[in-house]
């Protein structure tokens, strides 16, 4: 899980993103599966308590707080998503 503070953070793993196109399965809003070199993984995109913004995702690059290509290829859905909602 890592703390989104910034679009500069995801860069890398923006361009490996554009490179791997991975596919993005919409689970629901905020909860997104996406595909990698060993199956799908889910990623989470959240407030948390204190109003940061939060990205999960369930790789090993994520668990030790790596903003992965998962995480952004969802965050490009969710952050579109996001601006459709007419309460966010
Ligand atoms: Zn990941």
């Amino acid at each position: 899980m890592f703390i989104l503070k910034g679009i500069d953070q995801l860069e890398k793993a923006i361009a490996k993103a554009k490179k791997i196109r991975p596919r993005v399965e919409f689970d629901r809003f905020g909860r997104y599966r996406v595909s990698g070199s060993k199956g799908y993984y889910t990623v989470i995109c959240r407030k948390d308590e204190r109003g940061y913004k939060t990205v999960a995702c369930t790789c090993k690059g994520a668990e030790r707080g790596l903003a992965c290509y998962h995480a952004a290829a969802a965050l490009s859905l969710h952050i579109g998503l996001a601006r459709q909602k007419p309460s966010a």
